[in-house]
């Protein structure tokens, strides 16, 4: 008989679960989503000029081959409309419950007991295994600054942006210059009045090669046998190759310094602002910002770039070191609360375990997936599993093909753990990787706790970890 399996999430790593339990003819699988569609990120993420740097002929399931992108790198919409496109071709939407927020999670005599709220009503249900898919970037983080809560006018953070409040004519304040500031800011540049750009530290910034696909190019990468997988290909292997040597400090270190500040000096004409811009740090500490259009937009005539310390925010606008910004819109461009995980859902394990308590520390797991007295537990998307350099979607996939490994073990010889000494040992392999990466180096980021362990980015290569995850499971489980 087939595990029941909940999978939390309906996201690509939650949708890339179901499609693959499909395929492998298992149906014994319910989705919660406590949002009204698929999306995760992509859902939620709607403010102007919303996209992925990562190309998406690799950004998108490798098994799903898509004629539709219109451009290298497609907006949100169109990544939005590839993730309903698959739910609907592999027949998963049906086995989705949305409006159902997972809140509680306990293993109990071999099974997990999820409660749920949907609606008004507060439910259960028993299944054999649990598949957490709830992504890293999906608790916004809003700045703890001083008299947020007096400020007169409209605030947001970009991953709720107010599409109802018109930006024609505003003041504006955006505090924060990160990936997701960078492709809205010029947007807004565009429609305010004025935007000030409350910088606390820049950000290494490179190029964003981006172009529409003719037709004859879509043409031939949908119909030309090989192409769109060559292409895909090319892509991944660009980005391992000279991407994430810069990242582990190797050759390519060097090379992404100078293709960063050479965009700097061809956008940024004024040298004080340039200043301004350039970081004092590695690139790849933070997530460098891939993009075309952010500095042009910090030159325009109704744009400043503020670097002098926030002090506080008054009814109205940001006060600074220097004096008050008037504004009568803030957008917080702040960034999510990375490093806590799955810590809106109470997760019980054995012996009353609770899964934010073992992780005090911060978050860790087998491979990203397994946590030790968690049985029948899988993480997708967990600790030490983002990448700065290449596509997510290529590590939610070893992830779900580890999962897609265990269930016939455990269907065999019940419940399964991680050992605690496979765990013991896959940690000190990580802070091995670790301390030869770029992101311990002179920069706090999203990527690591306020005590500066990384809890959040893979340190090795990628095609290490594809192997990693596809070995047979067995011997890094106990079972019963
Ligand atoms: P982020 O990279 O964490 O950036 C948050 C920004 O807010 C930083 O500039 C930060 O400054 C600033 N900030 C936070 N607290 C502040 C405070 N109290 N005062 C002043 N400034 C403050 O968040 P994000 O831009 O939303 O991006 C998060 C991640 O989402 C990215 O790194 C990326 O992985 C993903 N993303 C990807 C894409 C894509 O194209 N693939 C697009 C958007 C987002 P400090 O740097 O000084 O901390």
């Amino acid at each position: 008989m087939s595990p029941r399996i909940a999978i939390i999430g309906a996201g690509f790593g939650g949708l890339c679960m179901a499609i693959q339990l499909e395929r492998a003819g298992i149906t014994s699988y319910t989705v919660f989503e406590k949002a009204d569609r698929v999306g995760g990120t992509w859902r939620d993420n709607t403010y102007p000029g919303a996209g992925c740097d990562i190309p998406s002929h690799l950004y998108s399931y490798s098994f799903e081959k898509y004629a539709s992108w219109s451009r290298r790198y497609p907006g949100q919409p169109e990544i939005l409309a590839y993730m309903d496109h698959c739910a609907d071709k592999y027949g998963v939407r049906r086995k989705i419950r949305f409006g159902a927020d997972v809140t509680d999670a306990r293993f109990h005599h071999d099974r997990w007991r999820l409660t749920f709220h949907e609606g008004t009503s507060r439910q259960r249900a028993d299944f054999d295994v649990l598949v957490t898919s709830v992504g890293q970037l999906n608790l916004p983080k809003f700045p703890e600054i001083p008299g947020m809560e007096e400020f007169a006018g409209t605030t947001f953070h970009s991953a709720r942006w107010n599409h109802a409040h018109d930006l024609s004519g505003r003041r504006v304040a955006v505090i924060g210059n990160g990936s997701s500031a960078a492709q809205f800011i010029p947007a807004v540049a565009e429609r305010a009045a004025h935007l000030d750009v409350f910088q606390r530290t820049p950000n290494w910034v490179i190029p964003k090669p981006d172009a529409a696909f003719g037709p004859l190019t879509r043409l031939a990468l949908h119909f030309v046998p090989g192409l769109q997988r060559a292409y895909r290909e090319w892509i991944y292997r660009y980005a391992e190759g000279t991407l994430y040597p810069a990242l582990a400090m190797g050759w390519s270190q060097g090379l992404l310094k100078k293709r960063a500040l050479d965009h700097l000096r061809a956008q940024v004409p004024d040298a004080d602002l340039r200043a301004k811009l350039t970081p004092a740090y590695p690139p790849g500490c933070k997530r460098v910002v891939i993009d075309s259009r952010f500095y042009p937009a910090l030159t325009r005539a109704n744009v400043d770039v503020v670097t002098d310390p926030i002090v506080r925010v008054t009814a109205k606008g940001v006060e600074t070191t220097e004096g008050l910004r008037e504004a009568d819109t803030i957008i917080y461009g702040t960034g999510f609360r990375t490093t806590e995980f799955l810590a809106p859902i109470t997760i019980t394990g054995r012996a009353g375990r609770r899964l934010n308590e073992q992780w005090a520390g911060g978050a860790e797991a087998y491979l990203g997936i397994s946590v030790p007295s968690f049985p029948n537990l899988f993480l997708l998307y967990g600790p030490n599993t983002n990448l700065g350099h290449n596509s997510i979607i290529f590590m939610l996939e070893c992830q779900v093909n580890h999962v897609m490994n265990c269930l016939p073990h455990l269907s065999a010889r019940g419940p399964m753990e991680v050992r605690p000494e496979a765990m013991t040992a896959w940690r000190g392999q990580l802070d091995a990787a670790m301390s030869r990466m770029v992101w311990g180096n002179g920069c706090q980021s999203w990527y690591k706790t306020a005590e500066g362990r990384v809890t959040n980015n893979w340190p090795g290569p990628t095609p290490l970890y594809r192997r990693l995850t596809a070995l047979p499971p067995v011997r890094a489980y106990r079972f019963g």
